[in-house]
């Protein structure tokens, strides 16, 4: 079933100078029950904006939002069900813990505002602190704890009402790197006990690649591409998507002869087949950095030299020169390679992009 619904969503904010900033474009989209959602995208492209338009904190300029069989946003009808009605948990990147109240009553403060009986706030709290690990904590000020547990007294206070929809804003943004891969996992088990549907918003790629069931990745209001982690990586649709999802090497190419070259680099060909799909006589061809072999002792590839040598904790990265473009290669950190070293390089896996071009077409080769 879906649980959440959004069709033809247009949000516009005016500006001073007449022309209004589309912050999201048309969005149409369905997120499953249980399902774990991301919005993944850079700063600005409209994700807040989605999100506070699904919680009711927005109005819409075009479009209809549904949560379960119910309507709950429709432009066109001017119906508006207030957030406190739509059944959804919400955590946001500021923790917004009330630093007056404690633990106890951070987390029951949706239900004093439903008016809940006391034994009901006290089964509902003691069952989400129990679920946050925050057991004991009760008693104390959130200004006494550390940021990873005032994150976990939101989630709890998200949960308290048993929500069947939690939204969450960049929520781990302002943990420490370890807290946070920690606090994923809290999250995602959170959601198996629960059987909430989550939409999770950030600009992590790494975040909504471990977190999510399937995720969208937006650019200045548009969805570009929806799909499950898995497949979003091995075929993103564009350079962006390419891009966003991991390191990567984007070599401008140009055909002539029936061969490949990279621009701005004469005599030597990419030992490449050209893909036929692509329109025009120029292109891209997209690598990530570890799918890219170098041969040291084969004719195999095109051939450079080492220019940079950087040594990483996870292995080495090498700066070869395609013509004047530079590629970026990362190996184990065997077979080490010196500077200035005559090398083949090989690509593994390179995607076809039409060239400055965001809606390109692609051919995997
Ligand atoms: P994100 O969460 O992806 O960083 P936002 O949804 O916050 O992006 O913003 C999307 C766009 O809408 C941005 O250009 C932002 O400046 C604009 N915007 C967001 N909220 C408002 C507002 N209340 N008034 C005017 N413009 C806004
Ligand atoms: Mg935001």
């Amino acid at each position: 079933m879906d649980q959440i619904v959004l069709k033809n969503v247009t949000k516009k904010f005016p500006t001073k100078s007449g022309e209004p900033i589309i912050a999201v474009n048309n969005f149409n989209l369905n997120i499953k029950e249980g399902e774990i959602f991301s919005f993944l995208g850079p700063s600005g492209c409209g994700k807040t904006t989605t999100l506070r338009m699904v919680a009711g904190f927005e109005d819409l300029s075009e479009g209809e939002i549904y949560l379960g069989d119910k309507i709950v946003s429709s432009s066109k009808k001017n119906l508006y069900v207030p957030p406190e009605d739509r059944g959804l948990g919400m955590v946001f990147q500021a923790f917004a813990v009330w630093p007056h109240l404690n633990v106890f009553e951070n987390v029951a403060f949706p239900l004093r505002v439903q008016k809940k009986s006391k034994t009901e706030i006290n089964d509902a709290v003691n069952k989400a602190l129990t679920h946050t690990n925050l057991k004991g904590l009760e008693n104390v000020y959130p200004s006494d704890l550390s940021g990873g547990q005032q994150q976990r007294i939101a989630l709890a206070r998200a949960i308290v009402t048993n929500p069947k929809v939690m939204l969450l804003d960049e929520p781990l943004s302002n943990l420490d790197p370890k807290l946070r891969e920690h606090m994923r996992f809290e999250i995602k088990e959170l959601q198996q006990k629960f059987n909430f549907t989550i939409i999770f918003v950030t600009h992590d790629q790494s975040e909504a690649m471990a977190m999510s069931d399937r995720m969208l990745v937006m650019d200045m209001g548009n969805i570009v591409q929806i799909d499950t982690p898995a497949n979003l990586y091995n075929n993103p649709v564009n350079k962006f998507v390419y891009g966003f999802l991991g390191q990567s090497n984007f070599v401008d190419v140009v055909l002539e002869d029936g061969k490949i070259y990279p621009v701005g680099g004469k005599g030597q060909p990419i030992p490449l087949a050209w893909s036929d799909e692509l329109k025009g006589k120029t292109g891209v061809i997209a690598s990530r950095p570890n799918e890219i072999l170098i041969n040291s002792n084969s004719e195999k590839g095109y051939a450079t030299k080492i220019e940079k040598r950087i040594y990483l904790t996870s292995g080495i990265e090498y700066h070869v020169k395609l013509g004047e473009q530079t590629v970026r290669i990362r190996t184990s950190h065997e077979n080490i390679y010196k500077i200035g070293d005559n090398v083949n390089i090989e690509f593994i896996r390179p995607s076809w992009y039409e060239m400055d071009s965001q809606d390109a077409e692609k051919e995997r080769i």
